[in-house]
């Protein structure tokens, strides 16, 4: 259970805390906060403070500019100590926030309610939906002007055993400040790419699984500022070697047992697994401008980088949309590739919950499982094995949400419409500059 008010209030006083956080994401998943001092944590842990959240991200809305936040005491945590600085300023903890309109009801635009909306459909059908994530990231050296490059000085991660190398040594220091904020971490390794890592969380539910992992990005991007490196989350940072991932494993439960495992199914896969693998495969193409929300993110989704491109399920191969892991009993899940980190994990894991809870409700088949590496299929072959083709880029992954009836319904009008608008200016943008391989490509050519 949640502590009480006076409970948090105690750990604040104890803790020695100056400063809390209040803490939540915008529709495209950035996080904010509103930062009380000491003198202000009784009416903040009550619920009454109010901010205008006009200039806010897909918030905008004149007539209801003025929002509360009211804090989910659950997610109470202290901030280990980033910096010497920082420690002797005191401390700072955090409270992550749901957002409400002034008559005390949830606003609409809020990511973690149209969650939370998904969460009390599963629940009403008796279903948890539980998430262990997979984020990837790389580390990027500072230029001299302390901004931002592409270089990793990390020169392979195969021959370079660098026990010394600082990637290696900022992101233990990642997972020990995780572990001391009480995240339950299960692993962190170097990934395929030169300066490439990954931290992988144990499972969790849904809600406490999205809160995790827009706290985990703000905590990897504070860490690796300390060692003087950049932190990034771009799906696609580097041309010809692996993108960066989110995969989300995904099972229901009901009364503590895995609802998709069945000894006796096809891979000991229940109907249920099934139907939700269905809902998941149907509506990826919506789901897709959710979970990869960028220009940038389709430069991921392309054949050799092990991530998908095709609209398909196996039991082993890392081609697919869905893998299904070999673990059965209450470990039977459903690994969902399509995610990249540059999504807003609360809208992604909703729209998610809602492809499955919908495959479930229509009972959808999902196609046969493929085997085989698909980005090595032809055409013709994918045609034959019902295999389609996820969405090109952001353009079409819009259009494709906008179809959607499910994912649209899932976010409902407010953020469904503040999010295309958002996205499709992101699009525009994009599509009227002049890069730099078109001026390789065509300069002196045409
Ligand atoms: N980096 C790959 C991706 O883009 C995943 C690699 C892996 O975890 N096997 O999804
Ligand atoms: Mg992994
Ligand atoms: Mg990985
Ligand atoms: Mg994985």
């Amino acid at each position: 259970p949640p502590p009480t008010q006076a409970r948090v209030l105690e750990l604040l006083q104890e803790g020695r805390v100056n400063f809390l956080r209040l803490q939540f994401t915008d529709i495209l998943g950035t996080i904010k906060n509103i930062e009380v001092p000491r003198s202000q944590f009784e009416k903040a842990l009550s619920g009454g403070v109010m901010f205008d959240g006009s200039s806010i991200q897909g918030f905008t809305r004149i007539e209801e500019s003025d929002m509360l936040l009211a804090p989910d005491l659950s997610t109470f945590l202290i901030y280990p100590q980033f910096s010497r600085e920082e420690g002797e300023r005191g401390k700072v903890a955090r409270i992550i926030c749901d957002v409400n309109l002034p008559s005390g009801e949830p606003f609409p635009g809020d990511p973690r309610f149209v969650l939370k909306r998904q969460i009390a459909r599963a629940a009403e059908a008796g279903l948890t939906l539980y998430a262990g994530t997979e984020p990837e990231f790389f580390l990027f050296e500072r230029g001299e002007d302390g901004r931002g490059t592409t270089r990793t000085g990390d020169h392979a991660g195969y021959f370079d055993l660098a026990p010394l190398d600082k990637g290696e040594r900022l992101r233990r220091e990642i997972a020990n400040k995780l572990v001391e904020m009480g995240f339950e971490i299960e692993g962190a390794h170097h990934e395929a790419a030169p300066g490439q890592h990954e931290i992988d969380f144990r499972y969790q539910d849904a809600l406490a699984a999205a809160d995790a992992i827009s706290t985990f990005k703000f905590v990897v991007k504070r860490v690796a500022l300390e060692y003087g490196l950049l932190a990034s989350f771009l799906p696609k940072p580097v041309a010809g070697v692996n993108g960066s991932g989110l995969h989300v494993h995904l099972s229901l439960f009901r009364d503590g047992h895995n609802t998709f495992h069945d000894p006796a199914g096809e891979f000991e896969l229940s109907e249920t697994a099934l139907h939700f693998i269905g809902g998941l495969l149907e509506h990826s193409p919506g789901i897709c401008a959710l979970t990869n929300p960028t220009v940038n993110s389709f430069k991921r989704l392309v054949p050799g980088f092990e991530a998908p491109v095709n609209v398909a399920w196996s039991t082993s191969n890392r081609s697919a949309l869905v893998r299904v892991p070999a673990k059965r009993g209450n470990s039977t899940r459903a690994e969902f590739r399509l995610p990249d980190p540059s999504c807003n994990p609360y809208l992604a894991l909703a729209v998610m919950l809602a492809a499955g809870l919908d495959g479930i409700e229509q009972k959808t088949v999902p196609p046969p499982a493929i085997q085989r590496n698909i980005y090595q299929m032809t055409v013709r072959e994918k045609r034959h094995h019902r295999v389609r083709e996820l969405p090109r880029d952001l353009y079409d992954a819009l259009d494709s949400l906008e179809r959607d009836e499910v994912i649209s319904a899932a976010l409902g009008n407010h953020a469904l419409e503040h999010y295309l608008r958002a996205k499709r200016a992101e699009w525009r943008n994009y599509a009227a500059v002049v890069h730099p391989w078109e001026i390789e490509q065509y300069l002196d050519l045409v």
